[in-house]
């Protein structure tokens, strides 16, 4: 009797403190193939309906998160009419945020386009603009927005956002706010995502400060720092695209594991100091893929973060299809 009440009261309790972001990863690698580009779902724990950070794989994506049983509240019976690939993509995806308008980040969203449902989508002014002049234009694909030239399809609502300024991101029971990003000095962003129990930091594809010659990063910093003292900030996802030795004029606005940890090193000093860091969730998306026999790049990069790893932090290298509790 008394254990069973314990279990009760443990479950209870367990049940409480897992409240927090449920993330599935559609997309894990940094270019190269087409099927497996960066994007990520998240959600409170709370809610039914995802955002989407980033869109560069997002059918084959969920299919690999229907295989991997990471979608348990899909059945088809739920999703009928529709597939439960399509019911994720139409109705469990609410809105989108992208981050930059490179097509690794976008090419999902625009591919699967014709078939989706109204949404709306989040962006710095010069993403939007790229995705009305460049992509949404009638000549690289039909006009699915609100905006922009020539007849209007009128599926996604581009929502300019300003940098951090706080915003309600759809239906979701989130918001967000926004802060720029350096990424081969053009401009990439990065989100951080909110709900009542705490924030979860989602980066687009940057260089270091050091490289960028920018204090957007160190900005960052600042802001987490305390959020990670007051035990606010759940997780973060942030790239290593390139294994160390990649030469800095060849990283194109991208991090290596040496800097991601430098860069990590600074926040910690925002953060309460020496070991305040320690166990916080930290995965590491945008892996280039390599096409040489005999490497694997993952492993690589996943070795090179443990081995400078003085910060204790919990790196993450979720692969596609995967869900992860923040
Ligand atoms: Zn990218
Ligand atoms: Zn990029």
């Amino acid at each position: 009797m008394m254990k069973k009440m314990l279990a009760l009261c443990l479950s209870g309790y367990s049940a409480l403190a897992m409240a927090g972001f449920d993330v599935v990863a559609l997309g894990v690698d940094g270019g190269v193939s087409d099927g497996n580009l960066t994007s990520y779902l998240i959600r409170s724990d709370n809610q039914t309906r995802y955002l989407a950070l980033d869109a560069g794989s997002l059918l084959p994506g969920i299919a690999k998160g229907l295989q991997k049983g990471s979608f348990p509240q899909v059945t088809p019976e739920l999703a009928a009419p529709y597939t439960p690939q399509g019911y994720v993509f139409r109705q469990l995806i609410d809105s989108y945020f992208i981050s930059h308008a490179h097509l690794d980040h976008v090419a999902g969203l625009i591919i699967g386009s014709p078939q989706d449902s109204k949404k709306t989508l989040y962006a710095q002014a010069d993403t939007v603009l790229t995705l009305r002049n460049h992509y949404f234009n009638w000549k690289a694909w039909p006009n699915f927005t609100d905006a922009g030239n020539g007849a209007r399809l009128g599926t996604y609502r581009l929502q300019t956002v300003r940098p951090q300024q706080r915003f309600t991101l759809g239906l979701t029971g989130l918001s967000g706010v926004m802060y720029p990003l350096s990424h081969d000095r053009y401009p990439s962003s990065m989100l951080l995502v909110s709900d009542r129990e705490g924030s979860f930091a989602y980066f687009g594809d940057t260089g270091p400060d050091a490289l960028e010659q920018s204090r957007n990063l160190d900005s960052i910093w600042r802001v987490l720092g305390p959020l990670i003292e007051q035990k606010q900030l759940k997780g973060m996802i942030i790239e290593a695209s390139y294994p160390n030795g990649v030469e800095d004029k060849s990283l194109y606005g991208h991090l290596t594991p040496a800097w991601l940890l430098k860069e990590l090193k600074n926040l910690q000093q925002y953060s309460g100091g020496d070991g305040s860091l320690k166990d916080l969730p930290v995965v590491i998306g945008h892996i280039k893929p390599s096409l040489k026999q005999g490497e694997d790049v993952r492993a690589t990069i996943k070795q090179q973060l443990e081995q400078g790893n003085e910060l204790g932090v919990r790196f993450i290298l979720m692969e596609q299809g995967d869900r992860q509790q923040f």
